[in-house]
């Protein structure tokens, strides 16, 4: 009832507009016409700050040729533009939280400091101890993984302990390797799948492997072997605290991770086409803070059929893919 009052009064706002206008001389309507700005089309806002191996953030912000000049700085603001742009590109996201806000990082941050993170407010590279990790500014879908952590934060946000944490950081994960795809212009074939592989120093190792799940390293000397589950009779029934990974949170998340795998292969061609678009929807749009796999599930299932039609090839893959990661 209010709906169609609303349209009633609209088109007789519009109706009278047009008569108004259509009375004016030449001149006058020329006046009277809205006048059509170009539409200002949103750009990347990248600070890049030096920590200079310090603790305090967000350091010392560095010029276009000081970035020039530093390795790590550079890869940063490049694996940043290009996130930015497939957010922007893909799924017309301004930014993580979709209104433009400035990425701020700092690289060189601690002495030795094996980490990138993204702590809620700006991304933070180490150079690592250069013993197990090189520079975590190396790879691209380490950069890419972190900022994925700031449009969850600003999407379904979820809690960073057990099954929510575990979606948490396959998001990320999923995201990371779909930028690098992107940024490569690899198909699901073509690509290797692989997080982290040149932050770990030594060959052969890999921080996680979307692909093959609980390979991305082996007999490593001091990780020993990967620990990824890729289906839920592997799920580790880990304790919720620091020594438990917050309840497997880097853990579990090979058994979401391996269900996109699987699903995107079956949709085949450029992922983000495919599953990566339903995964957007799900993650922007259907779950929250406290979802578990299950609700991961059964919304990307729901997202496929509204994006993608109902039976369509994209549905039955998405359902192939959890199923194969028996959930
Ligand atoms: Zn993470």
């Amino acid at each position: 009832m209010i709906e169609s009052l609303d349209n009633e009064f609209r088109n007789y706002r519009f109706r009278s507009d047009r008569k108004f206008f259509s009375a004016l001389p030449e001149a006058g309507r020329k006046m009277m016409a809205v006048t059509r700005k170009k539409a200002v089309s949103p750009k990347p806002v990248i600070e890049i700050y030096s920590a200079a191996k310090g603790y305090s953030l967000p350091g010392k912000k560095l010029s276009s040729a000081i970035i020039n000049k530093d390795k790590e700085a550079r890869l940063v603001k490049n694996g940043v533009k290009h996130t930015w742009n497939f957010y922007y590109n893909i799924f017309k996201r301004n930014s993580i939280d979709g209104s433009g806000l400035a990425l701020v990082n700092t690289v060189h941050y601690g002495k030795r400091y094996n980490n990138a993170i993204w702590n809620g407010r700006q991304m933070i590279f180490g150079d690592g101890d250069k013993k197990v990790f090189g520079s975590f500014t190396t790879d691209i879908d380490i950069i890419t993984h972190e900022l994925a952590h700031g449009v969850t934060q600003y999407a379904a946000n979820f809690d960073y302990e057990d099954q929510p944490g575990a979606l948490n950081e396959s998001f990320s994960d999923v995201f990371g390797i779909m930028i690098k795809q992107y940024v490569l212009n690899q198909d699901v074939n073509q690509s290797n799948w692989l997080i982290g592989e040149n932050i770990m120093l030594g060959d052969h190792y890999a921080l996680r492997s979307l692909a093959a799940t609980g390979t991305a390293f082996l007999n490593h000397p001091q990780w020993g072997n990967d620990p990824q589950p890729a289906n839920m009779d592997q799920y580790n029934d880990l304790p919720n605290n620091e020594d438990g990974d917050y309840g497997g949170v880097h853990i579990n998340s090979g058994i979401p991770n391996f269900a996109f795998y699987i699903a995107a292969k079956e949709a085949g061609g450029f992922a983000w086409k495919t599953i990566g678009a339903v995964w957007y929807a799900a993650l922007t749009e259907s779950l929250n803070n406290r979802s578990d796999f299950h609700e991961a599930k059964n919304a990307t299932i729901l997202q496929a059929r509204k994006i993608f039609g109902k039976g369509s090839k994209v549905e039955k893959a998405v359902k192939k893919g959890w199923k194969a990661a028996k959930l």
